[in-house]
């Protein structure tokens, strides 16, 4: 039997980490740490998701902003306003926070954040150092995938990982991010064969493809890690990941809950990135980069 990765508990203590060294930024700064959210249209999961990341922020003695702005803006004034963030001084961080409505071009508002601070690391500059690997900002859900492996002393180099899902956000970066650590990474998507055979090799095992309990139990490698990004509700309403959690467990070494471990860790990434471009417009040294 394994264990379960508490991600609420690492991302408590890495939001207070990040909470501690911004206290030490508005000492030495004269100003709080800022991160501005830019939120276009009414969707109502984005509502909540904004509303949880300006709280978090101010939790964590930073300014969390949101800029509201109606469904019917255009591009033009989207980008008008997220070029406005870029050049204020007390902007540390910007996000947009996706869907965008459909008649604004995702790729042509991410492409006007400032790269500095492109907290999502969304940004082609970010996603080409990544690629490049010299990562400067990471997208925040791999980057919290990649805390909890190594808050639980999981070995990386040499390991078989399979990433399941290629999306921008999660999928691709997370890959490139085992790769960095020197994993044999292989990624994984709706047309890849025999799913069930390859996930079976895996040391780690990374979901991220919103389908409610996808990987089952004989998916899993015994002593492997299983990182489960997928939030879904299942049939009952109740939130659920893309990993049968109970069956895998029974054979993992390590296995993360949904709710409870990557979506805490997310937010908790995102306040950590917010303080590292901070840091880094400010020139300071790598080694203070260390949390
Ligand atoms: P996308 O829909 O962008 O990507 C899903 C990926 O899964 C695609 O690459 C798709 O393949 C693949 N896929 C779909 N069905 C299958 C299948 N049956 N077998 C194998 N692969 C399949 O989703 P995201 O990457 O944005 O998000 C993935 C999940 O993670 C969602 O549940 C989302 O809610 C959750 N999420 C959680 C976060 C958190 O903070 N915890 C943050 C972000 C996302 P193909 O490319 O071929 O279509």
């Amino acid at each position: 039997m394994g264990q379960a990765i508490d991600g609420k508990a690492v991302a408590a203590a890495l939001r207070g980490r990040v909470g501690a060294a911004a206290g030490d930024f508005a000492a030495r700064a004269g100003r709080r740490l800022g991160l501005d959210v830019v939120l276009v249209g009414d969707d109502a999961a984005s509502q909540v998701y904004v509303r949880n990341k300006a709280r978090a922020c101010e939790e964590a003695g930073m300014r969390g902003e949101v800029h509201r702005l109606p469904a019917t803006t255009s591009q033009a004034e989207v980008i008008a306003l997220v070029r406005a963030l870029g050049a204020r001084d007390d902007v540390d961080g910007i996000l947009v926070q996706l869907p965008l409505p459909k008649h604004v071009d995702e790729a042509a508002v991410l492409d006007a954040v400032d790269p500095a601070k492109d907290v999502d690391g969304f940004h082609p500059l970010n996603g080409g150092a990544l690629l490049a690997g010299a990562p400067s900002l990471v997208p925040c859900t791999p980057m919290g995938c990649m805390r909890l492996l190594d808050h639980a002393g999981v070995a990386l180099e040499g390991a078989r990982a399979v990433v399941i899902g290629r999306s921008n956000i999660v999928g691709k970066p997370m890959a490139l991010l085992l790769l960095q650590r020197s994993a044999t990474v292989t990624i994984a998507h709706s047309r890849t064969r025999d799913l069930a055979r390859l996930c079976a090799e895996a040391d780690v095992l990374v979901a991220a493809v919103g389908r409610p309990r996808l990987v089952r139990g004989d998916w899993v490698k015994p002593g492997a890690a299983v990182i489960d990004v997928g939030i879904n509700r299942d049939a009952e309403g109740k939130l659920v990941g893309d990993v049968a959690f109970d069956e895998a467990i029974a054979r993992a070494a390590w296995v993360t809950p949904v709710p409870g471990g990557v979506g805490p860790m997310t937010i908790a990434c995102l306040l950590e990135n917010t303080l590292r471009a901070a840091w880094r417009r400010r020139g300071l040294p790598p080694g203070e980069l260390v949390l």
